[in-house]
């Protein structure tokens, strides 16, 4: 295991107060982390359950899992939490139940379902009409991004600053009163609802403060208000914590992080103290000189300098193609050779992207060529439907008052429910104040509906509290689940829904993956109250299981990733397509003038590479069924010229003549016509 260096060490060292460290990419940040937490329990007898780790994604937080349990023995690492934020705050609300608006089996809404309750209120409100979708878009951002500040929504109000977004003040407040109607929450909650509760209660900020004797973050640039204050509550006045962060990595703005928690530290902690790190341990001189090159162009809260020893290395190469396909099939097939040439393994390389289509193509290719590769941070396992179907069966299972879940799957698949039913039954709902489910099996309902529907909507209702029952503290509930969902007939419905063959095959493959996901999760809890189907449910939103699995599986494949999900991790070879503008940077962030962030992920993607680093544009590019000119990335332009290996840029240069041999050659050309005269 290699030593650390001196600062490093005494980062890790240096217990007795707040720290911060504050370093660029591959300085070994995340390597402080784990060695401390391993000093921690192994020099300073820390007791494993009292120290809390937390970071931003899964990916990470399992990563950082399996650097740490190869410092330490098993049985030493027992109890100690490295979860993400979310994760974390999830696992607080279930300790703290009695403390929060919540009852013991709260569901939790996706993006998907926010969104669909916002369409809800929205016709309630007859806001609806083709621009609603638009305005949904809108209404979502902004709800969120006030939750993440910790704005209430009666202040909301306050803070808009054109008085026709009035109308987003509002639907926060219906929004938040549904939310808790349905004993839900989303996954803004999962922060906001713990960091108010901390803050309220002082009691409860004791006993947590107790309980966490030290904490640990990484990627701490990316933190947002309530993530900020969230820590802050668990550390209290004594601030045992250490927090590492690079602010040129900050990549989630648009999620309200905000990089200037690292300045706010300092005032909030004024025994703060700061450790530079300036050796990078990652990449190649030329990497690294080219990565400072490009994100220099942006302001900077903190100067920071890096250095490597690891030699000059290749020069950064930059392909053109001519088209999206010719760039696919490019860099399939730099891979295949470099990989045979220098008898590399498949999984040193990686293909980073800055939005998921771009995989697409290149799947094909590297399928064509028979190379192993793995996806990841694709469309989730659990955006695709027949999952989401599913688990609407198990989230209404587990709370009945979820809304909805019912609204979800009460015609998946088809029960012949019409609108004008759906209507009654909710109006229904509404007069007696009771959830949608309950009303399928009151009495009073079939005053209301006529004898077939009601017959229809009761059955219903009674098949759902029948399995309710069946699974309530089930020690082997995927039998049961398996049934339930065979009884509704949701099979035959993707069988004849299904469009292709494949389809059909993938979606019934993904089913069954879901039912081998709940059993692992059920086989490795570590606790009884964990093998519940509530707590499974649960935890299934929170996790990508579909990474998670490749994770296991763990072979030698060519990793495809976003640049936002390569974060934190590396690869000795690093292709990185798309160099356009209105591709990297991002059209979006061209149009509201937020290319640092853009830069910012640029030089992300730079840093993960260890050895070589190639970089790839297309000429043209498909977009809305046409071929459309693109234009070179300006961030192509800002790597050091002496460092880069751009065939195509040469070339253009010898043919673009000096201007006096221009003004030479047009001189001559005049003469020799006045000279004809
Ligand atoms: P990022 O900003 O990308 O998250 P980081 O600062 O967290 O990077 P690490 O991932 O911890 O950096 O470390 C980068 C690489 O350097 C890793 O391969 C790690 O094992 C190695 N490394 C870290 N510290 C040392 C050291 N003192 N000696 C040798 N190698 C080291
Ligand atoms: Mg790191």
């Amino acid at each position: 295991m290699s030593q650390l260096n001196p600062k490093q060490q005494e980062a890790m060292l240096y217990v007795s107060g707040p720290l911060l460290v504050l370093a660029g990419a591959g300085s070994g940040k995340t390597s402080v982390i784990t060695r401390k937490i391993a000093y921690l329990i192994q020099e300073c007898d820390m007791p494993a359950e009292r120290i809390t780790a937390v970071t931003f994604t899964n990916k990470a937080a399992r990563e950082m899992k399996a650097r740490v349990s190869k410092l330490l023995p098993s049985e030493k690492t027992r109890g100690l939490t490295v979860s993400t934020f979310h994760q974390f705050g999830l696992q607080f609300l279930r300790y703290e139940l009695m403390h929060t608006p919540l009852k013991g089996n709260f569901s939790i809404m996706d993006s998907d379902d926010s969104k669909r309750l916002l369409m809800e209120l929205m016709m309630r409100d007859n806001l609806s009409g083709a621009e609603s979708r638009e305005l949904v878009g809108k209404a979502i951002k902004m709800i969120s991004d006030w939750k993440n500040d910790l704005i209430e929504p009666d202040k909301a109000m306050e803070t808009l600053d054109d008085p026709e977004d009035m109308i987003f003040a509002t639907l926060y407040a219906l929004y938040e009163r549904n939310l808790r109607a349905y004993n839900a929450v989303d996954f803004d909650d999962l922060i906001v609802l713990p960091t108010k509760i901390l803050r309220e209660n002082r009691e409860l900020r004791d006993k947590w403060q107790n309980r966490i004797r030290y904490l640990l973050v990484d990627e701490y640039q990316d933190t947002n208000t309530a993530q900020y204050e969230m820590i802050k509550h668990l550390v209290g006045p004594q601030g045992r914590f250490t927090v590492v962060g690079d602010d040129d990595q900050s990549i989630y703005a648009w999620r309200g992080a905000k990089p200037e928690n690292m300045a706010l530290l300092k005032e909030d902690f004024p025994k703060l103290k700061i450790v530079m790190l300036e050796q990078n341990y990652r990449s190649t001189t030329r990497i690294l000189t080219s990565a400072n090159a490009v994100i220099l162009n942006n302001e900077h809260l903190f100067e920071k300098k890096l250095w490597s020893d690891k030699g000059q290395g290749e020069k950064i190469r930059i392909i053109n193609c001519r088209n999206d396909d010719d760039e696919s099939e490019r860099v399939a097939k730099e891979i295949v050779t470099h990989k045979l040439r220098f008898g590399n393994e498949w999984e040193q390389y990686a293909v980073l992207y800055r939005s998921n289509f771009q995989a697409r193509m290149l799947e094909a290719q590297l399928r064509q060529l028979q190379v192993p590769y793995k996806l990841s941070g694709g469309q989730s396992f659990f955006a695709r439907s027949e999952i989401k179907d599913i688990m609407g069966y198990l989230r209404l299972i587990l709370n009945p008052e979820d809304d909805s879940a019912f609204l979800r799957i009460i015609n998946t698949p088809k029960r012949g429910m019409g609108p004008a039913t759906l209507e009654k039954l909710g109006l229904f709902a509404q007069e007696h104040s009771i959830s949608l489910l309950a009303s399928c099996t009151h009495a009073g309902l079939a005053h209301v509906l006529p004898s077939k529907a009601y017959g229809t909507i009761k059955e219903f209702g009674e098949f759902i509290e029948h399995y309710t029952r069946e699974l309530d503290q089930h020690p082997d509930p995927v039998p049961i689940v398996r049934r339930m969902i065979d009884e509704t007939g949701y099979i035959d419905f993707v069988r004849s829904d299904a469009k292709t063959p494949q389809q059909e095959k993938n979606r019934i493959d993904n089913i069954d993956m879901l039912y081998t996901s709940i059993q692992s999760l059920i086989n490795r809890a570590e606790e009884d109250e964990d093998r519940t189907i509530d707590t499974i449910i649960r935890k299934l939103v929170l996790l990508d299981m579909l990474e998670q699995q490749q994770e296991e599986e763990n072979t030698n494949k060519v990793n495809l990733m976003t640049l936002h999900a390569a974060k934190g991790l590396e690869f000795d070879f690093v292709y990185i397509m798309g160099l356009e503008e209105e591709m990297l940077p991002h059209r979006n962030s061209i149009m509201s003038e937020t290319i640092e962030e853009e830069r910012r992920l640029m030089y992300v993607g730079i840093t993960r590479a260890r050895r070589e680093l190639t970089l790839t544009l297309a000429a043209q590019r498909r977009a809305g069924g046409q071929m459309r000119v693109t234009s070179e990335s300006r961030f192509l332009d800002e790597l050091p010229e002496d460092h880069v290996d751009w065939p195509a840029k040469a070339k253009k240069k010898k043919a673009i003549k000096d201007p006096e041999a221009v003004a030479d050659e047009y001189l001559a050309n005049i003469r020799a016509l006045l000279g004809k005269r």
